[in-house]
């Protein structure tokens, strides 16, 4: 990643670390592992992020916007305008689990053969970080455009986000939006939407007050007796 340029390396509950067979493979480019910050959570890592890509070798399940690696380079670079980015890389064995997919805002995949998927973690982590470097290349000989005017209002960050999922869920519980399916699907599905949308601020406020209203009136309509 040093070579690419990349220095802000986060690691998520190290089995070890620091280590010295990390520190003899970083070859030199000691500077990444003695700035890495140490983190219990991924959700805790990206909290401070506008926009986070997973990425995965297996194409999963959940619904959730797929890009190539130099899509994602792109997004990922046009989002840092704004504010951290963070590209999300798995365990070696184990890969990234389905939560924490979820905490990512749309998934990264190489597309490699489909019956053997899976790059050791360093060679997925070198591929990205060449697409970054390439594509910050082009753009500075492309003569970047000018940014676009300041937004008045700061982007939501993750844990801002996360932060209303989590209401929106308590909310569709306590309307009885679901009437007995099950949750999960819906919730991907929505989380989706707003994450493309990519609300500001002031936005998730406003929804959050729409969901507190909702909240109050489905109180009011279970009567007094109700004890929730
Ligand atoms: N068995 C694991 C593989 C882990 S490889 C699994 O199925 O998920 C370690 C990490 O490298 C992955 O978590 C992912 O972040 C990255 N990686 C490996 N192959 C990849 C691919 N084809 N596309 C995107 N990321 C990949």
């Amino acid at each position: 990643m040093r070579t690419m340029g990349l220095n802000r390396l986060d690691l998520v509950a190290p089995e070890r670390f620091p280590h010295r067979e990390a520190d003899a493979m970083a070859a030199g480019a000691d500077d990444v592992l003695a700035g890495a910050r140490i983190f219990d959570t991924l959700a805790a890592a990206v909290a401070d992020c506008r926009w986070v890509m997973g990425c995965t070798a297996r194409r999963r399940s959940v619904a959730m916007d797929e890009y190539p690696p130099d899509a994602a380079a792109r997004r990922i670079l046009g989002a840092t305008a704004q504010g951290p980015a963070a590209l999300v890389f798995g365990r070696e064995r184990t890969g990234l689990s389905n939560e924490e997919l979820m905490l990512c805002h749309a998934a990264v995949h190489i597309p490699s053969v489909e019956d053997f998927s899976s790059l050791n973690l360093a060679a997925a982590v070198q591929v990205l970080a060449w697409e970054l470097r390439r594509e910050s290349l082009a753009q500075v000989q492309e003569d970047a455009p000018a940014p676009g005017p300041v937004p008045d209002e700061p982007p939501a960050s993750a844990a801002q986000m996360e932060g209303l999922f989590e209401h929106l869920a308590q909310t569709l519980d306590d309307i009885d939006f679901h009437k007995g399916r099950a949750p999960d699907r819906v919730m991907r599905r929505l989380r989706q939407l707003l994450l493309r949308a990519q609300p500001d601020q002031r936005e998730v406020r406003v929804l959050r007050g729409i969901f507190s209203d909702a909240q109050r009136m489905a109180r009011l309509a279970r009567g007094p007796g109700s004890a929730e």
